[in-house]
């Protein structure tokens, strides 16, 4: 969420750089007028920084979704298992090409509970894919291992988890896909974007033809004599978002280091008193989230609206739980043609509903979070 607090002097200078260079938006051809690549350089800025084998800049987080499905295959009667606290993107993309969302309910992560996987895998399942929501990894390792008994390729929605780790590696990089976004409201931003990250290459080369028309940009051919590998679609990132986001991917472990000094700061007052009247979000031990969001629960409705009221008139407000709940539980997706009512869809709505979001702003001082966790801490024990 943070990344849009921090567009300043830097952005505008890359945006005013990409006009005297030329002006060139589009990140193919017009070799003559431009000096860079700069949606290329930002694919090789995230491979850099993060470690990672490739990567697809893509229009949206939405878009990385359907261009990962349609890399692995995912077609028509083919159904991909999610999660049930999502956003409704990944739904969209599924079904988008024409296959039919599972939806798994959350365990004390809030992400996909892989208990469940086993009673949900059937011939059918084309993919598994687990979603970090609000920058807690999903218990990967449990899920891959399920997955690879039944060999089943993972996407990982990594869309709200752009900078998280997972087993010392960055999530994105940990299943067969991952993706990110980089929409206005997420860790960094390129205004709209997002990024496809596959582990073979094949995958890579099958995202990249479909993401540009088929286009295999043959290097001995002009764009209008290339060849089509496959029927695609344009989901292009544009010049102009992808100097935002080389700027904004510069800024990310900075980001994510203040963010965790606020988020710790809360914890500070937080940590003793939950337990039992209210409790925290489980974190996978072998990971390392965003620390965007400040998550607890309480079945206590009064300690919650309390909470709820105090984050209101403090200035710092909620963050999806509960104020966005129509667009994160899958509960809610009646528009949607599939059964949104099941068993542990219900029971995730449940757990939802107990839990309050605080998001963790760079805006705001440290000390502001200290004190927050002294008064939510003061809530709860009274
Ligand atoms: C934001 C988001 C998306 C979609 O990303 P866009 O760039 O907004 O299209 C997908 N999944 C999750 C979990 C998200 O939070």
């Amino acid at each position: 969420m943070p990344g849009f607090e921090w567009i300043g002097e830097d952005e505008r200078a890359a945006l005013n750089a990409l006009m005297d260079e030329g002006g060139v938006f589009f990140a193919h051809g017009f070799d003559g007028k431009r000096k860079a690549y700069h949606v290329r350089e930002l694919e090789a800025q995230f491979c850099d920084q993060m470690s990672l084998g490739n990567a697809l800049c893509v229009s949206s987080g939405t878009a990385a979704i359907k261009v990962a499905l349609k890399a692995m295959g995912v077609k028509a009667g083919d159904e991909v298992i999610t999660q049930c606290f999502n956003f409704v993107a990944g739904l969209e993309a599924i079904v988008d090409c024409g296959a039919t969302p599972v939806i798994a309910g959350s365990d004390a992560t809030l992400n996909m509970d892989p208990a469940q996987l086993e009673g949900l895998i059937t011939e059918k399942t084309a993919c598994i894919m687990p979603v970090h929501m609000l920058g807690v990894p999903a218990k990967m390792d449990e899920i891959n291992a399920i997955a690879k008994a039944h060999n089943i390729p993972v996407l990982e929605d990594a869309c709200e988890a752009v900078g998280a780790k997972y087993g010392g590696q960055f999530v994105g990089a940990v299943g067969d896909f991952g993706v990110f976004s980089l929409d206005y409201g997420k860790m960094i931003t390129s205004g709209e974007g997002g990024l496809v990250i596959a582990k073979t290459q094949d995958d890579a080369n099958t995202a990249r033809y479909y993401h540009d028309h088929g286009h295999m940009n043959l290097p001995d051919r002009p764009r209008g004599r290339d060849k089509a590998a496959m029927p695609g679609y344009n989901c292009r990132m544009s010049e102009l978002n992808a100097v935002v986001g080389k700027v904004q991917l510069g800024k990310l472990q900075r980001i994510c280091d203040e963010t965790k000094q606020r988020y710790m700061a809360l914890h500070k007052g937080l940590a003793d008193v939950l337990g039992e009247r209210a409790y925290p979000r489980e974190i996978p031990a072998n990971s390392e989230p965003t620390y965007d969001t400040y998550i607890f629960g309480t079945q206590d409705d009064a300690l919650r609206l309390a909470v709820i009221d105090h984050l209101t008139t403090a200035g710092f407000g909620t963050k999806n739980l509960p104020d966005a709940m129509e667009w994160h539980c899958s509960v809610y997706w009646e528009h949607f043609d599939f059964d949104v009512k099941t068993p542990p869809a219900l029971a995730t709505q449940t757990l939802l509903l107990e839990q309050v979001a605080i998001p963790v702003m760079l805006g705001i001082e440290v000390s502001a979070y200290e004190k927050l966790g002294q008064d939510l801490a003061a809530l709860i024990r009274a």
